[in-house]
């Protein structure tokens, strides 16, 4: 990889910033001093330090949020908050992206990355990666519609959906339960309520595959996955 490249990959300046920098001698690869933005590095085994500081190279960020209501999951929108205003500056340079949407009034788990071949993986529905939420129903949660869930509902436009676990942990007026679902349909929990004549209130999505929310991370937070987390990804 090019020098030049892999400064403007970490967020180092300006191409004209950092021509200065290297004409000046501040670049150095492995403690000697390297002024051509062109000369080819290998981040991977070689140090790259500007002004004496070590540069961390890396290709990938993986960044937990707990999105939060009235934010778009995407990259752009025209009208409102996307997820990506939320997130600080110094990550704008990986272009992170989300990992699949949640609806503007559903929380919880997100997962952002540059990473397209895990996006791709973590999305793909041959991997019936698995989904957990916590919601709010209005009305009676019963025990048919735990049955009902067990052998898949029929959605609004026909589809069959394959088995829910749903999980009831207080039956009431508005009761609350948690469903675990294995697909990722257009409103899929909301369709899957709405099949059995109930509606959503509330949702928020707790865990995706083997990732959990972190409980401190209040709506709006967000945080890089620590090393353990990755791995259990991977
Ligand atoms: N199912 C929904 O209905 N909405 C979401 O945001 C996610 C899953």
């Amino acid at each position: 990889m090019r020098l030049d490249k892999l400064l403007s990959n970490m967020g180092y300046g300006s191409r004209k910033e950092m021509k200065k920098w290297l004409k000046a001698g501040n670049v150095t690869v492995d403690g000697t001093p390297v002024k051509d933005g062109k000369h080819q590095i290998d981040p991977e085994k070689q140090t790259v330090a500007v002004g004496g500081e070590e540069v961390h190279y890396r290709e990938f960020i993986y960044l937990m949020m707990n999105k939060p209501q009235n934010v778009i999951s995407s990259t752009e929108d025209g009208l409102h908050e996307t997820v990506i205003n939320l997130i600080d500056p110094q990550y704008h340079i990986f272009d992170p992206f989300p990992v699949g949407r949640l609806d503007k009034d559903t929380e919880g788990f997100l997962l952002l990355t540059n990473d397209g071949g895990l996006a791709h993986e973590l999305l793909s529905p041959k991997k019936h990666v698995a989904k957990t939420y916590f919601a709010r129903i209005d009305g009676k949660v019963t025990e048919d519609d735990i049955k009902a869930f067990q052998h898949g509902v029929t959605l609004d436009d026909g589809y069959e959906t394959k088995p829910g676990e749903l999980v009831i942990l207080n039956s009431g007026d508005i009761s609350e339960v948690e469903l675990t679902i294995t697909e990722g349909k257009f409103h899929q929990v909301k369709r899957m309520f709405q099949a059995v004549g109930k509606e959503v209130v509330f949702l928020k999505r707790l865990s995706m595959g083997s990732l959990e929310l972190d409980e401190a991370l209040e709506p709006g937070e967000y945080r890089e996955l620590t090393e353990k987390e990755l791995s259990k990804l991977k």
